[in-house]
Order: C-alpha cells, then sequence, then structure tokens
C-alpha cells in the first residue's frame, strides 16, 4: 500500500514538474542578439564569432563561439550605476526589483504625432484613473509602439549614421514623469519599447540620472508589449550577472494574467 501510495505521489510530482507554467500565457519581450542587432551609435555592436562548428574526426556534432559588443546593445538592462555614481551595479540589483506586477502605457498615438514624444505626468495619471493606482512593485512599461521600427536603424533611432548622436529621434519619459515615479509612487523598475529612456533629443540624460539615482533599474529596446495587456501580466526580466557592470544583456518576458 506505502509502495502505491508513493508511486502515485511522484506521478503526481512528474505531472507538475513537466508543466511548471502555460507557454501560451509567456510572451518573450527579447530581441534576439546578431550582428544585425541594433545598437546605440556610439557603442560597440554585438559580434558572434565562431571558434567551432561541424562534425568532429570523433564523429560528432561540436558547435562554440565568442561573443562581445557593448553592455547596452539590443535588448538590455540599465543598471542604476550608469548615471548614478555609488548606485547598484549590474550584479548588485537583487532579482525581486526586476520582477513585478507589468503597467504598459500606451503613448503610441501621440508617439506616432511627434517622434520625440515625453511620456508625461499626466499619460501615468490617465492609465490611473482606468485601471487604479500603479501597483507596489510595478514594472513601468512605455508602450511607443516603436517596435514596427525594429531592424530599420533610420526609423528607430532618426538616424542611421555611426556615431550620429545629433540627430537621434524617438520617444522617452518626461523629467516630470520620472520625479512622479520616483517621489509619488513604489516601482521597482521601468522600460521603454525605444532604445533609451531619455527621448532622443535628451542632451542631459536626465531621466537616467533620477531613475538610476533612486536605484530604479531601466529596461531598453524591449520587445512584443503590444502583446501585454495595460495591466495584469507579471514580468519577468534577468540580465546578465555583469560584476561592477553599467548594465548588461537582458532577456524579459512577461507572464499573462
Ligand atoms: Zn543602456
Amino acid at each position: 500500500m506505502k509502495k502505491v501510495i508513493l508511486l502515485l505521489l511522484s506521478l503526481r510530482l512528474l505531472e507538475v514538474e513537466a508543466y511548471p507554467v502555460d507557454a501560451k500565457k509567456l510572451v518573450d519581450m527579447t530581441y534576439s542578439f546578431s550582428d544585425e542587432t541594433l545598437h546605440w551609435p556610439t557603442a560597440q555592436p554585438f559580434k558572434l564569432e565562431k571558434v567551432n562548428e561541424g562534425m568532429t574526426p570523433q564523429g560528432y556534432w561540436y558547435s562554440s563561439y565568442n561573443y562581445s559588443g557593448s553592455e547596452h546593445v539590443g535588448t538590455h538592462l540599465d543598471a542604476p550605476f550608469h548615471f548614478a555614481q555609488g548606485r547598484w551595479t549590474t550584479d548588485q540589483i537583487p532579482l525581486d526589483r526586476t520582477i513585478g506586477p507589468g503597467v504598459v502605457i500606451d503613448v503610441s498615438r501621440k508617439a506616432q504625432a511627434s517622434r520625440g514624444y515625453q511620456l508625461q505626468v499626466v499619460d501615468i495619471r490617465t492609465w490611473e484613473r482606468r485601471h487604479g493606482k500603479l501597483p507596489g512593485g510595478a514594472i513601468v512599461l512605455m508602450y511607443s509602439g516603436w517596435g514596427k521600427f525594429w531592424g530599420d536603424r533610420k526609423s528607430y533611432f532618426g538616424t542611421d549614421q555611426e556615431g550620429d548622436t545629433a540627430n537621434l529621434r524617438f520617444p522617452g519619459f518626461s523629467k516630470d514623469a520620472a520625479e512622479f515615479l520616483v517621489k509619488e509612487r513604489k516601482i521597482n523598475a521601468v522600460g521603454t519599447d525605444t532604445p533609451s529612456i531619455d527621448h532622443g533629443p535628451s542632451r542631459d540624460f536626465i531621466v537616467h540620472r533620477i531613475f538610476g539615482g533612486a536605484n530604479i533599474p531601466i529596461f531598453e529596446n524591449v520587445a512584443s508589449m503590444d502583446r501585454l495587456p495595460p495591466k495584469g501580466s507579471t514580468i519577468y526580466a534577468v540580465p546578465m550577472k555583469i560584476k561592477g557592470g553599467s548594465g548588461a544583456p537582458l532577456r524579459i518576458f512577461a507572464v499573462l494574467p
């Protein structure tokens, strides 16, 4: 009898282990890393170099590669330390600060009308009127619709010239919105579907400095936000743990409600 119960218990465990999550509820919000991955005009692009690829003399397949590139390429984390001395470096960010309820603020119509749009406090307040106060530990994502430009450097950045930071045109957060989120709400992290949390024309990177100063991690070039509801998802963002880093490649995904 004991054996039967044990057998049934272990079968039950197997069943649970085989289906830990509902795959249909997962949204991968990460762009693949390759030679084509868009990078900041002054950053070193991502590169994958072949070391081995093919059948070995012993008759088995073997492949391996070296990779290199800026921390700030493709879908990535900006650690608070990026723009705030003494704040968390990439490896110091506690894991519970990169996981939280997803809040998607849709500014796509305004961003379409104005390429340099900055998310305003009123956009956050409008979201709150419809969906309630921002939940504690929220991961606040700006959805500008910029994902449709991914792969087209000129449309995505506003310029396709290497080293050209004078003509950057894409949406970001405003200084007021960043200050509001830091002072008036308790959020875990912020993200954007554009190259930077500061809008393209920014010269002082004040939004990076405000969030960094408050130890709020930033996620940039976040993909597939259009598949998320305004509220109800849970975001998991897992950066590579680079010791002393100012950022890192990021795997970010959502679990839908
Ligand atoms: Zn960055």
